[in-house]
């Protein structure tokens, strides 16, 4: 199925605009409304109109677009002027001149994709002529407020991609974890919150055991499904509020906010018996791995970051020196 565009708001400033806008054009012209609509789906939203007491349709009246003349203007996509709906064989039974509306000027509007925003339009309650002024200044309008919808549109987008870009920038591209750089970023922050507000503040750093034969025997490729396939691990392992990253090669490490170090060596215990059970499914058939661990929890002597993955990743270096598949603390 098609998926439907989705348009970005108007931020407030341009709805200011248009406000101001539609006040002075409307006193400009002597008409009761002067409406910028939004159509969507079935309905129209006159999305701004002159704040007057007397006008008919002020801002946020909503209603079903069959019949009325903006739908007429949008589904055409152009102008479209009725005098006096009274004598015009088109609009005469229509659901707008029965309600009193026999005059009526308006424009499709679109967004730059060329998609339908709505219209922008005046009506008159008595038959209105619509002398050249008017035209022009209506397509005035339209002009600007097309500008603004490409403006709003071409922010919407670089925003996006500002968004893409940054993701690309924090996250390690094979593993989807936190690169080295931003767990750093934010491991720092936890620091300093957990010194401040004195909680415990614990780390794991991991590292797979005999990674290079997994790469020597199988190749490069089923050694990358590995890493994805223990990273994927290690989320399942942990909470939200920890902070995994990608160390090294084949070296992950995880913050752990507000665990001591016995809960932090029974959720290391619990990542290590998962990655020993674990069989990864690969071209080159099934394969399996096990990690050793380092566990340290940050100390009241412990003043930098440094020093709590410093302390982690010796206790690392011991469970190597143990034999591997195994966890040491410090
Ligand atoms: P140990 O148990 O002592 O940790 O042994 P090891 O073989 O795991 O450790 P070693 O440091 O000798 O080898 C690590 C290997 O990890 C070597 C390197 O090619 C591989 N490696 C590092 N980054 C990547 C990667 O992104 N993809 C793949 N496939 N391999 C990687
Ligand atoms: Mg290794
Ligand atoms: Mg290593």
């Amino acid at each position: 199925m098609k998926q439907e565009t989705i348009h970005p708001d108007i931020p407030s400033q341009i709805v200011d605009i248009w406000q101001r806008i539609v006040d002075s054009i409307s006193i400009l012209l002597s008409v009761p409304s002067l409406m910028i609509n939004k159509l969507e789906g079935p309905e129209l939203e006159v999305f701004r109109s002159n704040d007057n007491p007397d006008n008919p349709f002020p801002s946020g009246t909503r209603m079903l677009k069959a019949g009325v003349y903006c739908e007429y203007t949008a589904r055409t996509g152009k102008k479209n002027r009725v005098v006096d709906a009274r004598k015009d064989p088109l609009w005469v039974n229509s659901p707008t001149a029965k309600a009193g509306i026999y005059a009526y000027l308006g424009f499709p509007v679109y967004w730059p994709d060329g998609k339908v925003f709505g219209t922008i339009c005046a009506i008159d309650t008595k038959e209105n002529q619509w002398i050249t002024p008017s035209d022009s200044l209506l397509l005035t309008i339209k002009d600007a407020v097309e500008a603004h919808l490409a403006l709003v549109a071409a922010m919407d987008e670089l925003s996006k991609r500002n968004e893409e870009v940054h993701q690309l920038a924090i996250t390690d591209s094979l593993t989807g974890l936190y690169n080295r750089r931003h767990f750093f970023e934010l491991a720092e922050h936890e620091f300093q919150r957990a010194r401040r507000f004195r909680c415990s503040l614990s780390a794991i750093m991991l590292d797979i055991d005999f990674f290079k034969k997994v790469n020597d025997t199988h190749g490069h490729q089923i050694g990358d499904k590995v890493l994805l396939a223990l990273a994927e691990c290690c989320r399942e392992s942990t909470r939200r509020v920890d902070v995994l990253g990608r160390y090294g090669g084949e070296e992950f490490v995880i913050l752990l906010p507000q665990a001591d170090f016995a809960a932090t060596y029974k959720i290391a215990e619990r990542l290590r018996q998962s990655i020993e059970k674990m069989t990864i499914d690969t071209e080159a058939g099934p394969v399996k791995v096990t990690a050793s661990f380092g566990v340290s929890t940050m100390e009241d002597e412990c003043s930098m970051l440094e020093t709590l993955l410093k302390k982690a990743d010796s206790a690392l270096f011991k469970a190597k020196r143990n034999g591997r598949n195994c966890i040491c603390g410090d």
